[in-house]
């Protein structure tokens, strides 16, 4: 299966390929029979990782940013506002946006989609899950080998000196600051979330960390991401290369639909309960 990669640019989204050219790209099956068959994947598989992207937090109220017209993402460019330059440069304005930010995610709950992820990993049918999300929904459900490839919120840290704030820290200290903006205890310097804004690299670990999860998988579950942002996008691709399957179950098309060994585009925490009910009992299969 190596050797099945895309002739074309995976992400190019204007030719969405012909009949025979991609093999495993499945025609007209029903949402029942995909099911049946990511269920059969997955029961067989050594290995099966999950990489989640901002759909799954969305029956958790948390909107994606990238859908228009959702919430406090309406009327500021993310790109903008939360860009590590807007921090760098006005501190104070880059706060009322993140504190904003804060306050709307701090009491956002997993959904049936975190948990069933998290009871497949306990049975030992999943191995670990990726995310693109910062809201910490799947530490918050239990997820225990997680992967945050854009850090989380839970933390913030002193760009000059590295001290660390904890979530409700900052937030103590952004109350008591007149400009709203949690300063260091330890130089005054304002705290950054420890999230990868917009024009910072990743964390080489993590990514890394990411990659070798992806390689190793027989099955990816590729959850609620719209596989549009590099370098995240790439894993499936990984995965693919190693001889693994993809599974898409996001809703809207993704670069890499033609590749994909199942596809499902219904309510995310729907299909993830179908699953983790129709693996009860499944034993995983031997390493
Ligand atoms: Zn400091």
């Amino acid at each position: 299966m190596a050797d099945v990669l895309p002739s074309r640019d995976p992400y190019d989204d204007g030719d969405t390929g012909s009949a025979g050219r991609h093999p495993t790209a499945e025609v007209g099956r029903s949402p029942e029979a995909a099911l049946e068959r990511l269920t059969e994947l997955v029961r067989e598989a050594r290995s099966v990782v999950a990489l989640t992207g901002a759909g799954i937090s969305v029956p958790s109220g948390i909107p994606d940013f990238r859908s228009p017209g959702t919430g406090m993402w309406e009327s500021v460019d993310p790109m903008e506002v939360a860009h590590i330059d807007a921090f760098r440069s006005d501190p104070v304005r880059f706060w009322r946006f993140y504190g904003e930010r804060f306050a709307t995610l701090r009491d956002k709950q997993p959904n049936d989609a975190h948990r069933a992820l998290v009871e497949m990993e306990r049975r030992g049918l999943l191995d670990g899950v990726i995310t693109q999300n910062v809201d910490m929904l799947h530490r918050r459900a239990g997820t225990r080998e997680l992967v945050e490839v854009h850090g989380s919120i839970a933390t913030c840290s002193c760009p000059d000196c590295g001290e660390q704030a904890t979530l409700e820290r900052a937030r103590a200290l952004m109350a008591a600051d007149a400009e709203g903006v949690p300063r260091c205890g330890g130089c005054g310097g304002p705290l950054k979330p420890d999230v990868v804004l917009f024009g910072e690299y990743l964390n080489a670990s993590e990514i890394e960390r990411a990659r070798r999860l992806c390689e190793g998988a027989q099955v990816l579950l590729c959850i609620g991401s719209s596989l549009e942002v590099h370098p995240v996008a790439g894993l499936p691709l990984v995965t693919r290369e190693a001889g693994g399957a993809i599974a898409i179950l996001t809703q809207g098309r993704t670069p890499l639909d033609d590749l994909a060994e199942v596809r499902l585009d219904g309510d995310v925490e729907h299909e993830l309960r179908a699953l983790a009910d129709a693996l009860a009992g499944s034993t995983p299969a031997p390493r």
